[in-house]
């Protein structure tokens, strides 16, 4: 377990903050039941060709297959079931506390709205949903789940997950960028800082002085960059957090 000393001044860095800017990664699910690609039993240990089947490339050449493999690598049919977190709660509690909480995810889960966090930017995009490349007709959640390969309302062509692959821009990262760089603190939370062009996010903050925090079991090639490192769980950190912010004399 992480010393008080990190989290103390994690804790009043956010006391002290109006506007805190997260970005969080897989890590912050994981204790909803969702694994993320990196740690021993993640995603990426089970299929070393994970991005290259979660790739706009192989889903423009063979459509069927890329669902099939797209389906279980998210465990689809399981989705709807997950429940936000520990984690995710803590920041939906900040906003009610009174910050501004800009929360910038790489998750695809959608588990931080369910938390009721209201700013919320789904820069990998969100599995919920799907759209038609041909056409521009889109497909809900329920539609995705009962089709072994969803097609269009309209068109019959095999739809795209509304998640960015592989291979694909990410088109809120300017707004990201914009969101970080004005926030007073920027927290990381679960993420390997393995995936680009996300992982510059920290790095640019760092270079125009915003302070920046990193909660994330195993280390990562970032870690140097952090005014705070705290290598533990993000459930138990953020609720020691929240008792620190709720009454500055609590113990740990
Ligand atoms: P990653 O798998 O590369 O890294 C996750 C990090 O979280 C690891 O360093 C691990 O040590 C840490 N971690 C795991 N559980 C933790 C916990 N309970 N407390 C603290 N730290 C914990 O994830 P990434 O950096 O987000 O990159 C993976 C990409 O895969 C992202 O782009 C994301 O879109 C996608 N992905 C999303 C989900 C999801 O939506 N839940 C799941 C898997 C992958």
């Amino acid at each position: 377990m992480t010393g008080n000393s990190e989290l103390d001044a994690l804790a009043t860095r956010l006391r002290g903050a109006k506007h805190i800017a997260v970005l969080s990664g897989a890590g912050m699910s994981t204790e909803s039941g969702i694994p993320d690609f990196r740690s021993a039993n993640g995603l990426w240990a089970r299929d070393m060709s994970l991005p290259e089947v979660v790739s706009i490339a192989y889903f423009r050449r063979n459509p069927v297959a890329f669902w099939q493999a797209f389906k279980d690598i998210f465990r689809i049919k399981l989705a709807g079931g997950y429940q936000p977190n520990a984690g995710h709660r803590f920041l939906a509690w900040l906003e009610q506390a009174g910050h501004r909480v800009s929360v910038l995810t790489q998750n695809i889960d959608g588990l931080h709205a369910r938390a009721g966090s209201r700013e919320v930017i789904e820069l990998h995009g969100s599995l919920l949903s799907a759209h038609c490349l041909a056409c521009g007709g889109s497909l809900g959640f329920e539609a995705i789940v009962e089709q072994d390969v969803p097609v269009c309302p309209d068109c019959a062509a095999v739809v795209k997950p509304d998640v960015v692959l592989y291979g694909e821009a990410v088109p809120a990262i300017e707004e990201a960028f914009g969101l970080a760089l004005s926030a007073d603190i920027l927290l990381v939370l679960g993420s390997s800082l393995e995936v680009g062009p996300v992982n510059l996010i920290p790095l640019e903050c760092a270079r125009a002085g915003i302070p920046v925090a990193i909660i994330n079991l195993s280390a990562t090639g970032f870690d140097a960059l952090f005014d705070i490192v705290i290598r533990d769980g993000i459930g138990s950190s953020c609720q020691r957090l929240q008792a620190l912010l709720e009454d500055p004399a609590s113990a740990c």
